[in-house]
């Protein structure tokens, strides 16, 4: 059906994730990646190696859901379907230590490849570098996974491994956010033989990343380090400042830079690739167990941090059970319903409607799955911001380079920073005016 067909127009109309499967199952090598000025990290193909064979188009989630993802799809495509909910961390102190959240998704995949459950992991480790970028890696060893702890908040091709994959006997995990989980499970349909190689999936709830353009922007705000020296950055390091973390920079001759995690937040908009905005699923439900912070629940360990882990698959319920009985996890059941609250998961719902609608009236394509989702998302009442935001994203690869749209999110962000110093007392006085107001009609009446 996409014979004739390459994946060019894909990042053409935004809608790239930079997920690696075209990359990683490409059979000329016709296809590598190239960041942008705006900081995305797009396919971009060799038409004269490329014979137009068409598989980069059928496994690509930024288009299309194939036949498992359409025949898997929960009542709730949002929500998925939990077989057991938790929160909890890992046992192993240095595993918990090192970790983004609770150190579960480490714990899990330790103990399965002790186990002998899998022989490999796919991970993500933030490699040392001026600028510092994220590569994947089949970790083999427990130190391995140690070393790709915590979250990268930006572009991974993933599915990329799946050139090397060849060389491995497996089977291995993936560790995904959901749209790396939506191409390996494309992936799989089209070449069913790979599926003896893949042991189980861990998916990382995802509200978003945020393009390389923001680790560089925080990059460009570490004066204290030399502009060319080797540098790594978390985006969360909570061994500096407790869960859950601030952004830690450190570079090859000892120097270090610690922001508040509000430096990131802010920051956070101007960032966002558009084709997150059209993503439904933070909650990650095609995955075998999903993990993600424990927000918004009650009795949580906020000072040294927690992961929250939902199992969706008997082979999830399987790899838990291990891990319990190897007494790798500790964990407490949770409510599936506090969790969904917690990733505040109607407001999900109404934005993604809302950028989806915007995105509609720009006479741009959307993935062919959205017809199945869009029932469960009410269309908001104001969709003129979800325009006004997503022309902004569009134009993020318009500036003239990086550095001119760093100093136009830096004016930005200094301009609501002060904004919101003269709002802010007046808001405080404006709350107390009513408050007095009130307890004055109450006195006296009215
Ligand atoms: C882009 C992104 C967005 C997220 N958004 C949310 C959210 O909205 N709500 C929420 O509750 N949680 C979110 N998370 C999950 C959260 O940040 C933690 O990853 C999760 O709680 C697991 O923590 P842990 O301590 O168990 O993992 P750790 O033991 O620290 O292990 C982390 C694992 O994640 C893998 N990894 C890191 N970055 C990436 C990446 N970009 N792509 C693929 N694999 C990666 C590493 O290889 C490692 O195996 C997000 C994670 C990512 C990467
Ligand atoms: S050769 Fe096939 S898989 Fe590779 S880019 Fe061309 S169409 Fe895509
Ligand atoms: S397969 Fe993935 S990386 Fe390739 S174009 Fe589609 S979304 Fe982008
Ligand atoms: S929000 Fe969706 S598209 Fe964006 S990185 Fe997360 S899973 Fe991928």
């Amino acid at each position: 059906m996409n014979k004739g067909r390459n994946i060019s127009e894909v990042p053409f109309f935004q809608l790239c994730n930079t997920c690696g499967s075209c990359y990683g199952l490409c059979p000329c090598e016709a296809i590598h990646f190239q960041e942008t000025t705006g900081g995305y990290y797009l396919p971009i193909v060799n038409e004269e190696k490329c014979t137009r064979c068409g598989l980069c188009c059928e496994v690509c989630p930024g288009l299309h859901f194939d036949k498992t993802l359409m025949s898997k799809m929960p009542d709730d495509p949002f929500a998925g379907f939990s077989l057991g909910s938790f929160v909890g961390k890992a046992t192993d102190r240095k595993l918990f230590d090192n970790s983004q959240s609770g150190g579960i998704v480490s714990a899990l995949l330790v103990n399965a490849l002790e186990s002998g459950q899998i022989k490999g992991a796919v991970t993500v480790v933030m490699e040392p570098g001026n600028p510092p970028r994220p590569v994947v890696k089949i970790a083999n060893s427990k130190e391995e996974i140690f070393q790709a702890q915590k979250s990268k908040y930006c572009p991974v091709p993933l599915l990329g491994f799946f050139k090397e994959l060849k060389n491995h006997n497996g089977p291995i995990a993936i560790v995904g956010t959901p749209c790396h989980i939506h191409g390996l499970i494309n992936v799989l349909d089209k070449i069913p033989k790979l599926k003896n190689k893949i042991g189980f999936t861990i998916g990382l709830m995802c509200d978003r990343i945020l393009t390389y353009s923001a680790l560089d922007y925080l990059l460009k705000r570490a004066l204290q380090i030399d502009r060319n020296s080797s540098k790594v950055l978390y985006f969360r390091d909570k061994s500096v400042s407790g869960y859950p973390g601030d952004v830690h920079i450190f570079s090859d001759n000892g120097k270090s830079a610690v922001f508040s995690s509000e430096t990131r937040i802010q920051i956070k908009d101007y960032f966002t690739p558009a084709r997150c905005r059209l993503c439904f699923d933070k909650m990650n439900v095609f995955a075998d167990i999903t993990v993600g912070d424990p927000h918004g629940l009650e009795g949580v360990d906020r000072k040294l941090g927690e992961s929250v882990l939902v199992v969706r698959t008997g082979l999830g319920s399987n790899i838990v059970q291990t891990a319990l009985s190897y007494k790798a996890i500790n964990i407490r059941p949770v409510h599936y319903a506090e969790i969904l609250k917690g990733q505040d998961l109607t407001n999900k719902k109404e934005q993604w409607r809302g950028y989806v609608e915007a995105w509609k009236l720009t006479g741009r394509k959307l993935p062919d799955y959205y017809d199945r989702v869009k029932s469960h998302a009410i269309v908001p009442v104001n969709i003129k911001k979800y325009q006004q935001h997503l022309e902004y994203l569009f134009k993020l690869d318009d500036f003239q380079s990086r550095e001119k749209l760093i100093r136009f999110v830096e004016k930005a962000v200094k301009k609501t920073q002060v904004a919101n110093r003269i709002l802010f007392p007046a808001r405080i006085t404006l709350r107390c005016f009513r408050k007095v107001t009130k307890i004055a009609k109450c006195f006296y009446g009215r």
